[in-house]
């Protein structure tokens, strides 16, 4: 790199017409549009009866279909159509009562019928948004099309000396290609993009999220320009499968732009490769234009046709997605808009919260205890919410009885302790056994109070003459000799009074 150029360091200047831009780089502004390849978890295959499951014995899982055997034809996979339509519904887009799938041409050693299977001038799914915060600030990234396509097989080039393996296994697998509008304009705006959209994707239940087999896949379109002018040449980097190596790549991309057009060098569009070693993009291919495709309606597979009812019914089976359900804990449980979109990063974490809220009739106790000890936990041990040791209904439990002043904060983290250890017992016989109640008689509190004054004369005369200190060594003095169980705002409340 020649000029040291800070992607970091970001001038906002916001543009006064169309839609917002973001901060600019060096004096440019960042323009990003994102395709993701989200695999759909049906059993079966786009076109064809062979299982999708992953880590199967190479070429195993490809039948007759898959392998473009002469005489086959595809058969489409309703599972996948559905799950199509519920993704549509979820981003508010419109789903085609027709759509057609074409052939998409090009020659390579994992693609055995020398075409893909995808659909092309009449997408099932068209238009839609995904809205996220960024900070504050909330965003909306229009989506121009979602289509239904089938996946390649893999090349392997790893395990062999001068030859590559070909496994067929994902030949054929289904997958929804999701392309948004150029409408990102910073790296971190990308990647929360990329995060809500696999949060939409593993919710409503389409695609199973895994980065790391290959189940999202993000390609992300990044060009650059001076604001005012039209959009620059972009290049494409391709298969980003982690969100730590997509705010790199991109970044890495966008100073390297950068650093061509102030030498003077056209950007060139291309498709690029990064390379999570070195933190670099590299060009992989000149990019090919649509017609280099040869694309033209597939004469094996009638127009995709979906009526009314069937989006009726595949509404009606839905879950609530999560910005309604994040709307709801703001309007029924007095959330704050920022909590209820953190317990809705996943259907577990909702479901745990709703639990314990119900369980304990504290919904802000409820959500605190989860963001703050609960989540601590399961970060440090790096376990999820299906492993997590105390269930919903034990913390709600916990939760009612900080509220009705069994337990202090205090005890009750230590109940919560014992519980995530594993030690099998309720949250009141755990109370009692560790001698965790809280003492609220005020009687008993009362006399204590009077042994502690007697005996400390010298502090109950210095707070009486005006030093608020004094009463804090008291407060001490008396939270010791209730073993820790006295209430502290009871005693400083009574201790005030009988000083007064
Ligand atoms: P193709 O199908 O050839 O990949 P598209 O026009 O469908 O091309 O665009 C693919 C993606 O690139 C879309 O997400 C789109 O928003 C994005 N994109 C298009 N032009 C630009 C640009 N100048 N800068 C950044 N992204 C862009
Ligand atoms: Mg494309």
């Amino acid at each position: 790199m020649s000029k040291n150029i800070d992607v970091s360091v970001n001038t906002f200047e916001a543009q006064q017409q169309g839609r917002p831009t973001g901060p600019l780089v060096a004096g440019y502004e960042v323009i990003i549009g994102f395709e993701t390849h989200a695999q759909l978890s049906t059993q079966s295959k786009i076109f064809s009866r062979a299982s999708t499951a992953f880590g199967a014995e190479p070429n195993t899982q490809a039948c007759a279909v898959d392998l473009a055997l002469p005489g086959t034809l595809p058969v489409m996979n309703k599972g996948a159509v559905e799950r199509a339509i519920q993704f549509g519904l979820a981003i508010g887009a419109h789903i085609a009562p027709r759509s057609v799938f074409a052939r998409k041409n090009y020659f390579y050693p994992d693609l055995p019928k020398g075409y893909q299977i995808s659909q092309f001038e009449i997408p099932v799914v068209q238009g839609g948004a995904v809205e996220f915060f960024l900070g504050e600030e909330k965003k909306s990234v229009r989506l121009v099309r979602a289509h239904l396509e089938e996946d390649a097989g893999k090349s392997l080039h790893e395990d062999f000396i001068g030859q590559s393996g070909i496994d067929l296994n994902r030949a054929g697998t289904p997958l929804l290609e999701i392309v948004t509008e150029p409408d990102m304009r910073s790296s971190v705006e990308a990647v929360a993009y990329a995060k809500e959209l696999h949060k939409i994707v593993t919710w409503i239940g389409i695609c199973d999220g895994n980065m790391q087999e290959g189940s999202f896949r993000c390609d992300a379109n990044v060009s650059v320009r001076k604001p005012g002018q039209p959009l620059g040449t972009r290049r494409e980097i391709k298969n980003l499968n982690s969100f730590k190596f997509m705010q790199q790549a991109i970044d890495y991309e966008i100073r390297w732009q950068i650093e061509h057009i102030e030498d003077g060098i056209a950007i060139q569009q291309a498709t690029v490769l990064f390379n999570p070693d070195t933190g670099e993009t590299r060009a992989m291919r000149t990019k090919e234009d649509a017609a280099d495709y040869r694309y033209f309606p597939d004469p094996d597979l009638p127009p995709l046709v979906i009526s009314a009812q069937w989006v009726q019914d595949v509404r009606g089976q839905m879950a609530e997605l999560p910005r309604v359900m994040a709307e709801r804990f703001v309007r029924d449980y007095g959330l704050s808009e920022y909590d209820a979109t953190l317990l809705t990063q996943s259907q577990a974490l909702a479901r745990y919260f709703e639990a314990a809220a119900e369980a304990s009739g504290q919904a802000k106790l409820a959500s605190n205890w989860i963001m703050g000890e609960v989540s601590r936990r399961l970060n440090a041990q790096d376990l999820n919410l299906n492993a997590v040791p105390v269930s919903a209904v034990q913390l709600g439990a916990l939760i009612g009885r900080i509220a009705d002043k069994t337990v202090s904060n205090n005890a009750a983290k230590q109940v919560f302790d014992a519980l995530w250890s594993g030690e099998d017992s309720d949250v009141d016989t755990l109370i009692e056994s560790k001698g965790l109640k809280q003492m609220n008689d005020t009687g008993a509190l009362e006399a204590i109070i009077d042994e502690v004054i007697a005996a400390n004369a010298k502090n109950a005369t210095e707070f009486k003459a005006g030093n608020e200190k004094a009463l804090n060594a008291l407060v001490g003095q008396i939270m010791k000799a209730s073993k820790g169980k006295a209430n502290p705002q009871q005693v400083n409340d009574l201790l005030r009074s009988r000083l007064a």
